[in-house]
C-alpha cells in the first residue's frame, strides 16, 4: 500500500485507461476522484466497487472538461472532501479524424478543450495545494502522438504536442517543492477510443476493418501488440513512488518502439 493516505483525481476515469489507472491507485491505498462522462449507474456501480474491493472512499464528480470553472470547483471539491488532491491524472481525451481542411472549427476547439485546456485548469486549481503540501505528481495521458503526426489527427497531435510542453513548464516550476510533472505516451491501446475512430478511419482512407487494424494502427507499433491499459497504469503507479522522485518533465514512451523509427 505504497499510497495509502493519498487522493488521486484522475480525469475521464468512467472508461479505458483512466478507469484502469484509478483502480490501480485505489489497489495502492489511495483514495480516487472519477469523473467522466457515462451511464450513471455504471458509474455508480464502478465507484461503489471500487470502495468494496480496495477499502478505500471512491466520489465521482461529473465536470465536463471543457469548462475551466467546472474543474476548479471539481479540484476544490476534492480537496474540502479527502483534505488534498496529492495525485493529479489528466487523462480525458477524444478524438476526431478528418483532413485539415476539412476539419469541422467546433470539433478542433473540443479536442484542445478537453486534451490541452483541462490540464491547465486542473493543474492551476492543484498546484495550490500540492505547494502547500511540498508533495505531489501530476501525470498527464499524453500519447505517441505528443512526437509525431499522423494524417487526419490535426487537432489530436497539436493538443498532445502542446500537452508535453505544458507539462515540463510545469515540471520546471515546481521542481523544488517535491512535485513532479510528467507525461506518459503510450502507442495504440485498445479501449473505446480507438475503437471508435475505426469507422472514420475507415472512411478517410477507404480501408476496411482488418486493414485499418492492421495496416494504420499497429503498422506504426513494430510489437505489433496493443498497449495495455493496466501497462499504462502500472506506469503512473511508479510514477508515484519515491523510486520516480527524480523523473519530472519527462514524456515516457509506452509505444512499441513506434517512436524509435
Ligand atoms: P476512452 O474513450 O475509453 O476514455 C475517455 C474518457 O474521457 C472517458 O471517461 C470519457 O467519459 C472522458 N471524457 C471525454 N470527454 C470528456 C469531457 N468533456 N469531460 C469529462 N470527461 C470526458 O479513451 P482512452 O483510450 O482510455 O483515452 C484516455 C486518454 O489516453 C486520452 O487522453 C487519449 O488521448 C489517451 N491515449 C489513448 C490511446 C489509445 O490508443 N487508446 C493512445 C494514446 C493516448
Amino acid at each position: 500500500m505504497t499510497l495509502a493516505n493519498k487522493t488521486a483525481l484522475i480525469t475521464g476515469s468512467t472508461s479505458g485507461i483512466g478507469l484502469a489507472i484509478a483502480r490501480a491507485m485505489a489497489r495502492e491505498g489511495a483514495n480516487v476522484v472519477l469523473n467522466g462522462f457515462g451511464d450513471p449507474a455504471a458509474i455508480e456501480a464502478e465507484r461503489a466497487g471500487i470502495e468494496a474491493e480496495f477499502g478505500v472512499k471512491a466520489s465521482y464528480d461529473g465536470a465536463d472538461m471543457t469548462d475551466g470553472a467546472a474543474i476548479a470547483a471539481m479540484i476544490a471539491a476534492a480537496e474540502a472532501r479527502f483534505g488534498g488532491v496529492d495525485i493529479l491524472i489528466n487523462n480525458a481525451g477524444i478524438q476526431h479524424v478528418a483532413p485539415v481542411d476539412e476539419f469541422p472549427v467546433d470539433k478542433w476547439n473540443q479536442i484542445l478543450a478537453i486534451n490541452l485546456s483541462s490540464a491547465f485548469h486542473a493543474m492551476r486549481a492543484a498546484i495550490p495545494g500540492m505547494k502547500a503540501r511540498q508533495w505531489g505528481r501530476i501525470i498527464s495521458t499524453a500519447s505517441a502522438h505528443s512526437l509525431v503526426a499522423s494524417p487526419f489527427k490535426s487537432a489530436y497531435v497539436a493538443a498532445k504536442h502542446g500537452l508535453v510542453g505544458l507539462t515540463k513548464t510545469a515540471a520546471l516550476e515546481v521542481a523544488a517543492s517535491k512535485i513532479t510533472v510528467n507525461c506518459i505516451s503510450p502507442g495504440y491501446v485498445w479501449t473505446p477510443l480507438v475503437e471508435k475512430q475505426i469507422p472514420d478511419t475507415m472512411a478517410a482512407r477507404g480501408m476496411t476493418k482488418e486493414q485499418v487494424i492492421n495496416d494504420v494502427l499497429l503498422a506504426a507499433q513494430p510489437t505489433k501488440q496493443f498497449v495495455t491499459s493496466d501497462q499504462v497504469a502500472a506506469m503512473a503507479v511508479f510514477l508515484c513512488s519515491d523510486a520516480a522522485s527524480q523523473i519530472t518533465g519527462a514524456n515516457l514512451s509506452m509505444d512499441g518502439g513506434w517512436t524509435a523509427a
